[in-house]
């Protein structure tokens, strides 16, 4: 029986991924652990208290619930991490480390570890960025999964640690709210528009970037879990794609719900963030080993959280 432990579960990521591993696994064999507990999210399964950094604590978690598998989404995103580099290097990568060392120790069966598009920079190829390419990030959140991913494959190739991993696009959902990345702005949106409000956009016109809907997000990583060691022939990470879109599309694809739907563009500094990453990418491995396909597109995504929210 899998016991899974998820770190940083009450994030945008963790709220829903912790749910569908409930009901995958069975509620009592999922704990979700985060720096701080709402009320809330407590009552929907154990948890526990946890920073990751915490390596003793998490060795006493991990020993007290029997864990066999790992999910660490504990991390600083884009935009907070330049605004907080030692902080992002020290969540981001110490963080993993503990994570990894723990699973050799322990002979945990599995890990997760997300990486992101934010491992490609300004000179990798912008159009359908392939799996191996130029990577040279301009972020210390790029800077940090680039080595995350390394770290991950020399575990692998090491000491046989079943690390697992995918390079997300912005990840769009409803359910809980972003956490500091530079593709927030597409959650935020779909709220203005749902209230009447014109929506201020941090992006300008234009800024093309690879995107997903949470649900196939989800679907992906747990299919990526779910497949056999011997498909998961990519131990860094692998690229996933969803649908690519620039700011006035995604107001184009509200405004045929919302027709008097408004937005203007004010960039901020996430700006040069969002210029440095890729327009869209090319995930034929992923679609070659472990059948992952995407199920939403821009207008499905829309059509779909407007009903929700
Ligand atoms: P988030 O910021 O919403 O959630 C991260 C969670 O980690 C938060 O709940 C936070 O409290 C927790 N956390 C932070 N420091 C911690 C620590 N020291 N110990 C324990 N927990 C800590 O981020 P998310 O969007 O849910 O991202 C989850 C993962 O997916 C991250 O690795 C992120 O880099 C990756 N990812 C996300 C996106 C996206 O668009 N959201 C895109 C690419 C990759």
């Amino acid at each position: 029986m899998e016991r899974v432990l998820v770190i940083g579960a009450f994030g945008q990521l963790g709220s829903e991924l912790t749910d569908e591993l409930r009901k995958l696994y069975g509620e009592q064999n999922v704990i979700a652990s985060d720096l701080t507990v709402a009320k809330a999210q407590a009552e929907r399964g154990p948890f526990e208290q946890l920073d990751v950094l915490d390596r003793e604590r998490l060795g006493q978690i991990v020993e007290k619930h029997k864990i066999t598998q790992i999910y660490n989404l504990a991390a600083i995103l884009s935009s907070i991490g330049e605004s907080k580099p030692g902080i992002a290097w020290n969540v981001n990568m110490n963080g993993l480390v503990n994570v990894l060392e723990l699973a050799r120790e322990k002979n945990l069966n599995k890990i997760y570890w997300p990486s992101s598009i934010a491992v490609f920079g300004p000179d990798t190829p912008k159009v359908m960025t392939p799996q191996e390419t130029v990577m040279n990030p301009t972020t210390m959140y790029g800077v940090n999964k680039l080595a995350g991913e390394k770290l991950c494959q020399y575990y692998f190739q090491k000491f046989g640690v079943d690390v697992r991993s995918v390079r997300y696009p912005g990840l769009v959902g409803y359910k809980a709210m972003p956490g500091g990345g530079t593709t927030d702005y597409a959650v935020d949106i779909y709220f203005k528009a749902k209230q009447g409000e014109e929506f201020n956009c941090f992006l300008d016109k234009g800024t093309v970037l690879p995107m997903m809907y949470m649900e196939d997000a989800i679907r992906g990583t747990i299919q990526l879990m779910e497949s056999p060691a011997e498909q998961v022939k990519i131990r860094t990470s692998y690229n996933l794609a969803g649908m690519s879109f620039a700011p006035e599309e995604i107001g184009e694809s509200i405004q045929k719900i919302i027709p008097d739907f408004k937005m203007v563009y004010k960039p901020d500094h996430r700006q040069a963030i969002a210029e440095s990453w890729p327009d869209s990418i090319d995930d034929q491995f992923a679609r070659a080993h472990w059948n992952w396909a995407p199920k939403f597109d821009l207008d499905a995504m829309t059509k779909d959280i407007l009903e929700h929210i």
